[in-house]
Parts: C-alpha cells; sequence; structure tokens
C-alpha cells in the first residue's frame, strides 16, 4: 500500500514540473515572438506593407474617417510573422487605435 502513495506522489510530481516546464516554453515562445515582431516593424518589408495599405484606404481611419497614419493588425501571423495578406491590416488614426489596445 505504502509503494502505491510513493508511486502515486511521485507521478504527480513530475507532473507538476512537467506542467511547469511547458509553461516556461511558451513564456519564451511568447517572448521571441514578440521580439521578432518588434524587428518585423522595423523592416523595409513592412514599410512596404504599411504604404500599400494607407494607399488602398485612401489615408482614411476605418474606424472614424478620419486621416489614418497607422496601420492595425486585425490578426497575427502566429507562424508566419511577415506574411500576413494586407486583408488582415487596416489604416487608423493613432486615437482608434489606441482604442483598439
Ligand atoms: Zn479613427
Ligand atoms: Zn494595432
Amino acid at each position: 500500500m505504502e509503494t502505491f502513495y510513493i508511486t502515486a506522489i511521485v507521478i504527480v510530481a513530475l507532473h507538476i514540473v512537467y506542467v511547469i516546464f511547458a509553461l516556461r516554453r511558451r513564456e519564451k515562445n511568447r517572448i521571441a515572438r514578440r521580439d521578432y515582431y518588434r524587428e518585423y516593424l522595423k523592416s523595409d518589408a513592412w514599410k512596404r506593407k504599411r504604404y500599400v495599405v494607407l494607399k488602398r484606404d485612401n489615408w482614411k481611419c476605418q474606424i472614424c474617417g478620419d486621416k489614418a497614419t497607422q496601420v492595425h493588425h486585425l490578426k497575427y501571423a502566429k507562424h508566419q510573422i511577415g506574411n500576413e495578406p494586407i486583408d488582415w491590416l487596416i489604416s487608423i488614426c493613432v486615437p482608434c487605435h489606441k482604442e483598439q489596445h
């Protein structure tokens, strides 16, 4: 009977360790993605895409109709950052953009 309890405790302990490591890995991935995204926003590829979106929307905020100076992501490409289709992007003014985040 005692062996049973020891085994149960070991299994629970291993499970906890596994969960801790899984959470840590997830956090690490999240940070790596965020850093990658920050770099991407500085790239020429992003600047070009941004320009295309603003031009498509005629520099008009797609929420209030004011002059747009920024581009907002409706969705983020989780695994292929930088490959988001321009349909996922909208032109937006600063006040509306602040409200979106
Ligand atoms: Zn607006
Ligand atoms: Zn945004």
